[in-house]
């Protein structure tokens, strides 16, 4: 009965072992430790990494332990680690008698099983922690792999400093992966961990040398290396001064979860040599004022980032360097321009090459301007895109509707148009709004492919790859300069006070985005897109491997129509008319209004800006149009703020008529009260009061035409 009890209460004691084995691991090793943020490219290599919380650089864990310092580790902490089931008896009877002998610890006897146990429990060293790490390593093995206890082991242990693990240990030491050590320099740092800071003593680099050495001693009678290698490697110098990490895409890492590991999608080869076309450049325009540029470059087939330049320079210690630029709201310029063509295009807002009017126009206070301060009368919407004119665009944006294209920009995933469609009102195609680099380089790289892009219409995109693929600009970009460049539909962007320069590049592969300026927002006289960003963008392009595809003009999906070769809009009975692909929505566009009688008239005011540019336009068409005068300036519902002169005293405004009879005569009326009269140039001087007024001129043949225009002077 006592034989029997005693039986019990060993078994039961045995059973409680057992189930105390079986659950003594956590279910994670290592749950407090914290990591290292660590960026790799899209082929693996390290782009950069930031010091973990605690203030280690501490890469998170790897399951790949390379060979040379698999063997070496083995070699020097546990010769018998792939033969022992965690604790190594013959080791720790030998340990002990050492200590005994010495009567001080001289010998851990620990297998790197139990170090790993060690290493994630952080317990004073004694011996019954060491029997208590002994139990634990025992059930470790059967949980994991010889493989993944080395690679757990290899993750944690100490290599001096605060270097902690072995691939922040490869890279600070020897400023190269794991991979890549030499038998000299995996020997070093399979030695470290057993005296970590011998590293940095100079008496104890001495002995860390003498370790490496005996094992590479070791590696050599084990077979793992010849006596050549071992010779060579015996000569090789220990690690000096800790290296700095690689710091590639510097701002994209920064953008990373932190104390994680991520496989990011940039191309190592692609970033580095646009991290040095952006940092040649920059220094250029540094010269001049300009200390701050972003690039990013996408693979529009994934939509994935292969570059991401946040700022040049960053690891120049200058003002701004650190402001990611390409994730920061900038205005817009000229920038969002193509996606009104486009918009305008698939709703069948305009066809093409519609002409739209280029002349004085003031909406409410909002007085456009074309770069160039031209007016050119009447232009092909295709070339007002390639061209980047200002007013044609306004008047197009003014057509198509501020708040449609606001939410179409939206849905085009730019997240910075904040504020309702009234607030931008019709500067939001002049760079009223702001946007991000990245955000426009998506939005450019959706268009280029048609997907997950609101621009759904092949034909309106392809007509707007067409106009932009024109390198016909009135801008000052020096050609010569750029010798073989590939094509690229490409728009340039010049914010308002020259503070951002803004090119963008799409080919069928690659969308190309670059931004230039001053962090602090600054402006400067050679800050335009066109100068400051578009040889950037274009360089970039040409160091890319491409195969040099255009873009294909839809085989479906477009409706042939009968246009007007002058006007750009469906022909109408008296039109000439040639055969044109359009978009399908196009179809119920209006028919043209410019051949009143078979031949091409424009109304008097875009006339009167469209003849010096064009001497085909026939004065003989006199008569022809049905309007024979029209106000140039102001525009019906102006808002005119009269500015005050230095002296004091307020400034006129000059309203101007155009006639169709160039030797007309003409009689103005303000409110009814005859002002004057004008021949050939009708142009009138006038200062009236603050309030609504109405201009009447009248010519000899009792024809008249009047604008209404408010008036506000300064207090
Ligand atoms: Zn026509």
């Amino acid at each position: 009965m006592k034989l029997r009890g005693g039986k019990t209460v060993l078994l039961a004691a045995g059973a409680a072992l057992l189930l105390l084995w079986l659950f003594c691991l956590p279910r994670r090793l290592f749950r407090d430790a914290c990591y290292s943020t660590v960026v790799e490219s899209a082929e693996g290599d390290l782009l950069g990494a930031r010091i973990a919380a605690d203030g280690q650089w501490r890469f998170p864990p790897c399951d790949m332990v390379p060979e040379r310092f698999a063997a070496a580790l083995v070699q020097f902490e546990d010769r018998h680690f792939y033969h022992h089931p965690g604790v190594n008896p013959v080791s720790i009877v030998r340990a002990a008698a050492d200590n005994i002998r010495n009567r001080r610890v001289v010998s851990g006897g620990s297998t790197i099983t139990m170090q790993v146990i060690r290493l994630s429990r952080r317990k004073p060293r004694n011996l019954i922690q060491k029997a208590v790490e002994a139990f634990m390593a025992t059930r470790l093995e059967l949980r994991f792999s010889k493989r993944k206890i080395l690679a757990l082991y290899a993750s944690h242990a100490p290599f001096g400093g605060n270097v902690v693990g072995l691939e922040a240990a490869s890279w600070r030491y020897f400023g190269r992966p794991p991979s890549e050590l030499s038998w000299g320099e995996a020997a070093t740092l399979a030695v470290l961990p057993n005296a970590p800071a011998s590293v940095h003593m100079s008496r104890g680099r001495e002995e860390l040398l003498e370790k490496r050495n005996r094992l590479l001693r070791r590696l050599m009678e084990h077979g793992d290396i010849t006596e050549e290698t071992y010779e060579a490697s015996c000569e090789e110098p220990l690690p000096g001064a800790p290296m700095p990490l690689p710091s590639l895409a510097s701002h994209f890492v920064s953008r990373c979860p932190a104390g994680k590991r991520t496989r990011s999608t940039i191309s190592f080869p692609v970033q580095r040599s646009v991290e040095a076309v952006v940092d040649r450049r920059s220094d250029d325009l540094a010269r001049e004022g300009i200390a701050d540029m972003a690039a990013i470059v996408l693979d529009n087939a994934s939509g994935e980032v292969l570059a991401y330049v946040g700022n040049s320079s960053a690891y120049r210690t200058r003002p701004g360097s650190q402001v990611d630029i390409a994730s920061s709201p900038r205005s817009t310029g000229s920038i969002l321009k193509p996606f009104l063509y486009a918009a305008s295009l698939q709703d069948g807002t305009i066809l093409p090459r519609t002409l739209l009017p280029d002349i004085p126009v003031n909406l409410s206070g909002f007085a456009p301007q074309n770069f160039d301060r031209n007016f050119y009368g009447a232009v092909p919407a295709d070339e007002a895109l390639s061209r980047s004119l200002n007013v044609p665009m306004v008047f197009l944006l003014r057509q198509y509707g501020i708040a449609k294209f606001h939410a179409i920009l939206k849905s085009a995933g730019l997240t910075t148009l904040t504020e309702a469609p009234d607030h931008y009102g019709l500067s939001l195609i002049l760079g009223g709004a702001e946007a991000r680099l990245d955000e426009v380089a998506a939005a450019y790289s959706a268009f280029a492919v048609g997907r997950d892009t609101p621009f759904t219409d092949a034909v309106a995109r392809w007509y707007t790859f067409e106009a932009l693929g024109e390198v016909n600009r009135p801008d000052q970009l020096d050609w010569r300069l750029l010798s073989s460049v590939r094509k690229a539909a490409w728009k340039t962007g010049t914010s308002y006070g020259f503070r951002d320069a803004w090119a963008v590049g799409m080919t069928p592969e690659y969308t190309i985005a670059v931004w230039a300026g001053n962090a602090g927002g600054q402006g400067m006289p050679g800050l335009t897109g066109a100068r400051a960003a578009g040889p950037v963008m274009f360089e970039i392009l040409n160091l890319l491997p491409s195969s040099g595809v255009w873009f294909e003009e839809p085989s479906e999906g477009g409706k042939w129509a009968d246009v007007c070769p002058e006007s750009g809009y469906l022909a109408g009975a008296d039109c000439p008319r040639e055969q044109m692909l359009i978009p399908e929505a196009g179809l119920d566009s209006d028919p043209c209004r410019y051949h009143p009688k078979g031949e091409f008239v424009l109304p008097p005011a875009m006339e009167w800006y469209y003849r010096p540019f064009h001497p085909e336009y026939a004065s003989a068409k006199k008569g022809a149009s049905e309007i024979r005068m029209q106000f140039i300036y102001p525009q019906e519902g102006a808002v005119l703020k009269l500015p005050r002169q230095l002296s004091g005293e307020v400034e006129g405004v000059v309203f101007r008529v155009a006639h169709h009879d160039s030797d007309a005569v003409l009689w103005w009326h303000l409110d009814n009260e005859y002002v004057g009269e004008t021949r050939f140039r009708h142009e009138m001087r006038l200062s009236p009061v603050t309030g609504e007024h109405v201009l009447t001129v009248v010519d000899a043949d009792g024809n008249t035409s009047f604008v209404r225009f408010t008036v506000v002077r300064p207090d």
